[in-house]
């Protein structure tokens, strides 16, 4: 039975959920739902969880007068109430303050001690380091990687000078396995352009990364060195396989590692498409299949930041849209992968468009009128529209794999055009007084496409499609049926009766 394991990075506390988080989680839940469809819920496991050690969160917790751990328990849950609005499938949600994640953590380091690289040497080593570290990053920065002598990210923070000993993970003696898993396509590196950016980087050259800290609290001991604290990108990338039992092997583990998809965006792409693989190559693990990252968005042309006032909150969105209009809304801006533009000040325009008088009002006239012709009994008839639904399922399918998430959701939208039309051209009004035969027809064809389309619509919009499952009375049957029989063609059965009820959407 195949399976497939699918993670968002896991957000760090320092702030609330925004819509660069929703972004991610809803384009992961998107896949999962997909895919528990055609492999079985069973089959499928979606993490995603928040990170919660390092200097920065124990520094905003200070500000608000809070423990670290009371601050990150408060912006945790704010997570969790986010995805839980947003109708967020996740099968764990990982913290990397449970005890868990740090015996995976302290496991895996204590191993990484014992290991040897391609180059016959310790993997990891006892060095110091010397030079600039910014906090807001979190991390050590080169001259090359500062503008002006300052974080291109965090301008207001002066880099501090730093002098210390660390423990220091062998990511040169890397480099080379790394370039080969990604040229050879064993390790995909998603898309193409991030690919050719990480094999640059590659070629380079790779400089050891430190893997601890000293004189930080807030995080995991090395285990071998109580001094020094385990560096929080190392402590957060672990999560992947924590969460799974890494560490007890647990069953779990095995069935679901190595990760399918790793979604991200693409500023955190170095660690997930280097430093990651490297790591898990030293520990003997198998690389995940798939590290993709998509690009950033402005807002309505602009960056989004709190000085402009621009920063949209995913309740909002839900409070206004719904949760599938929300998450419509986020996913129907721009092609996954690319930067882009969300144009919020178009959501209710887009809203109505797409949904309300798109999807909501073909569900709606197709049902109405089966009531209005038929007593609300599907009419007898055969699948005989020109539209292809055979070919509409091989693309959405050949669609998931290339993560093409926003072209699937611009079929589906599509197909209710194609709908429109059909409606506008077969006059069904003009049909039921002078052509019976041809009005079943035309009727089943177009309940028989709106139960394909309601199938489709599921892993983006899953209220609507449960919505319209009630309505064409199949919700029993979507639980018996497997989705390969389901995308049959034809299966509405003649008889069964149907109701056309409330809107799926309120127009705005
Ligand atoms: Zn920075």
């Amino acid at each position: 039975m195949q399976k497939f394991y699918i993670t968002t990075p896991i957000y760090y506390v320092n702030d609330k959920p925004h819509l660069g988080h929703a972004y991610t989680t809803i384009a992961g839940d998107v896949l999962a739902r997909y895919y528990r469809q055609k492999l079985g819920p069973d089959n499928v496991w979606f993490l995603t969880g928040t990170d919660e050690h390092g200097v920065k969160v124990s520094q905003t917790a200070e500000k608000f007068d809070k423990t670290p751990q009371a601050y990150a328990d408060e912006i945790s849950a704010k997570f969790q109430f986010a995805w839980d609005q947003l109708n967020i499938s996740y099968n764990d949600f990982i913290r990397t303050t449970q005890t868990r994640h740090e015996e995976n953590v302290e496991f895996f380091v204590s191993k990484l001690k014992e290991a040897v690289g391609p180059d016959g040497q310790s993997v990891i080593y006892k060095g110091t380091y010397e030079g600039l570290y910014c906090y807001g990053c979190e991390a050590y920065k080169t001259e090359n990687d500062l503008v002006d002598g300052k974080c291109l990210d965090h301008p207001n923070i002066e880099p501090a000078y730093l002098k210390e000993e660390n423990w220091f993970f062998r990511l040169s003696a890397f480099a080379d396995h790394i370039k080969e898993v990604i040229e050879r396509g064993d390790f995909i590196v998603a898309p193409e352009s991030r690919k050719n950016e990480v094999l640059r980087f590659i070629t380079d050259g790779l400089d050891d990364i430190a893997i601890s800290r000293a004189n930080v609290d807030w995080g995991i001991k090395v285990p071998f060195d109580q001094d020094q604290t385990i560096y929080v990108w190392v402590d957060a990338l672990l999560n992947y396989i924590s969460a799974l039992g890494y560490k007890d092997n647990d069953e779990k583990f095995k069935t679901f590692w190595p990760a399918n998809v790793q979604l991200l965006a693409k500023d955190i792409l170095k660690f997930h498409a280097i430093i990651w693989p490297a790591i898990l190559m030293a520990g003997g693990l198998d690389l995940p299949r798939v590290c993709f990252a998509h690009g950033f968005f402005t807002v309505d042309g602009q960056k989004m930041s709190k000085t402009i006032g621009n920063v949209i909150d995913p309740n909002n969105l839900v409070a206004e849209f719904g949760s599938d209009g929300a998450r419509y809304l986020i996913l129907s801006q721009y092609p996954f992968g690319n930067d882009g533009d969300i144009k919020a000040d178009d959501f209710v325009i887009k809203y109505n468009a797409d949904l309300a008088n798109g999807i909501g009002n073909l569900v709606s006239r197709v049902l109405g009128m089966i009531e209005k012709y038929f007593g609300g009994l599907v009419p007898q008839g055969k699948y005989g529209a020109e539209y292809n639904l055979k070919d509409f399922w091989g693309n959405l399918d050949q669609g998931y794999a290339d993560l093409k998430l926003y072209e699937n959701l611009k079929s589906m939208i599509d197909l209710v055009s194609w709908c429109d039309n059909y409606i506008d051209q077969t006059k069904p009004w003009e049909l039921a007084k002078n052509d019976q035969d041809k009005l079943e027809k035309v009727l089943y064809n177009l309940i028989e496409i709106v139960r394909h389309l309601s199938i489709a619509v599921y892993p983006y919009l899953p209220e609507t499609a449960e919505a319209i499952w009630d309505k064409l009375n199949i919700s029993q049957v979507m639980v018996e049926t497997k989705f390969e029989d389901l995308q049959k063609i034809g299966l509405m059965e003649p008889g069964l009766k149907v109701t056309k009820g409330d809107a799926l959407f309120a127009r705005k």
